[in-house]
């Protein structure tokens, strides 16, 4: 398989030395040793420092969609109403998974390119009613960051009962407050700011959407009910991957030993950087405003009299590689991915210098 020196795709990212050590371990039986479960929960902890927050996590088996899926399949039922706020190609998304299961969706839509209206989602809260307020904290096609703090208000003041955030592509590369946004179930995958393999699924789980979960009884691999207090229980829902978690522990170690504000910061200057960049190069950004740009990932449009092929071609020559897009924007907009391990200011550049010749 080939290689890249400057891999800037918006996960899954560089596995770290460290990272990479820990998977390469020989561990044994995850449900039989109690050194296990005490790595478990230490892992709880850390991510839970990292995520703010003292829910309890199922840390399952799989990847994002594993952990999207699954949290919608345990706390939904038929009927239930879905309030999805669909401003990227996530969001719009989410809702029609749900709308698989409960039959009844409402999407607020706005322009993939422009920052959401507020206004227009409390409308629709207060409207519809909903269930449960889906939202995505940083949509990575389209390289928004959502406005999470300001939707979890509505959702408590209009007493919604459970709030959905996924923050795959956010958590650990921009601010984040689990339990002080209201965030019931929060959704993280391993393979982007955590830089780690596309191994593990968590779910943060509030105890209303653990209620909810127990009363909706789903039963299926990904169901989170299995999940509560099985630690306490030693009683895993199936084979458990220590070397995932094991990574993940040692991802966490390196996230909090350099500090969770200056990681938060490093994202901030890198995506800066980045940004002033691009533009520099006489490319336009994907996003019209600035401030609803994510600190994780920068989406860029294809400049006109060039193919995307042409350009990824000859940043493929140069040993560089950055991220295409899908749907609609695919052929119109790249994405460079400067999250987790490539929130690396030298390594952006480096990738920047290659775009610069191959333009
Ligand atoms: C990557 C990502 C996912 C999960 O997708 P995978 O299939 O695990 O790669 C979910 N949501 C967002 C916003 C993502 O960026």
């Amino acid at each position: 398989m080939r290689t890249y020196s400057i891999g800037l795709v918006p996960g899954p990212t560089r596995v770290p030395q460290a990272v990479r050590q820990a998977y390469l371990t020989d561990y044994g039986s995850a449900d039989l040793e109690p050194e296990f479960f005490e790595l478990y929960q230490a892992t709880e902890a850390a991510l839970g420092q990292i995520l703010k927050t003292q829910h309890r996590m199922a840390m399952m088996t799989g990847e994002g969609m594993v952990a999207l899926w699954g949290a919608l399949k345990s706390c939904l039922r038929p009927g239930d109403r879905i309030l999805a706020v669909g401003n990227g190609p996530y969001g719009v998304g989410i809702g029609k998974l749900a709308e698989g299961i409960t039959g009844q969706l409402h999407t607020v839509r706005f322009d993939f390119d422009q920052p959401l209206d507020l206004g227009q989602v409390e409308a629709a809260i207060v409207e519809y009613r909903p269930h449960m307020v889906t939202a995505v904290h940083c949509d990575t096609p389209v390289g928004n960051l959502n406005p999470i703090q300001a939707i979890g208000e509505l959702v408590r003041r209009y007493h919604v009962p459970l709030f959905y955030v996924d923050t795959v592509s956010a958590a650990a590369g921009a601010p984040l407050d689990v339990d002080g946004w209201g965030i019931d179930l929060a959704l993280v995958g391993t393979q982007k700011c955590l830089s780690c393999l596309p191994d593990l699924a968590i779910v943060t789980v509030s105890p209303r959407a653990w209620e909810m979960a127990h009363q909706v009884n789903y039963a299926g691999y990904d169901a989170l009910a299995p999940w509560d207090g099985f630690v306490e229980r030693r009683y895993t829902p199936y084979t458990l991957s220590w070397h995932g978690i094991a990574a993940l522990h040692t991802a966490c170690q390196l996230i909090l030993s350099e500090g969770l504000d200056h990681v938060i910061q490093r994202h901030a200057e890198v995506a800066q950087y980045c940004r002033q960049r691009v533009r520099s190069l006489g490319l336009e950004l994907y996003q019209c405003d600035e401030a609803v740009m994510s600190p994780t990932v920068t989406a860029v449009k294809v400049p006109r009299g060039l193919t995307w092929e042409t350009l990824d071609g000859r940043l493929r020559e140069r040993g560089v590689v950055l991220g295409g897009s899908w749907d609609d924007l695919s052929g119109h907009v790249f994405r460079i991915g400067h999250m987790g391990s490539q929130a690396d200011r030298g390594l952006v550049q480096a990738g920047l210098d290659a775009l610069a010749a191959a333009l």
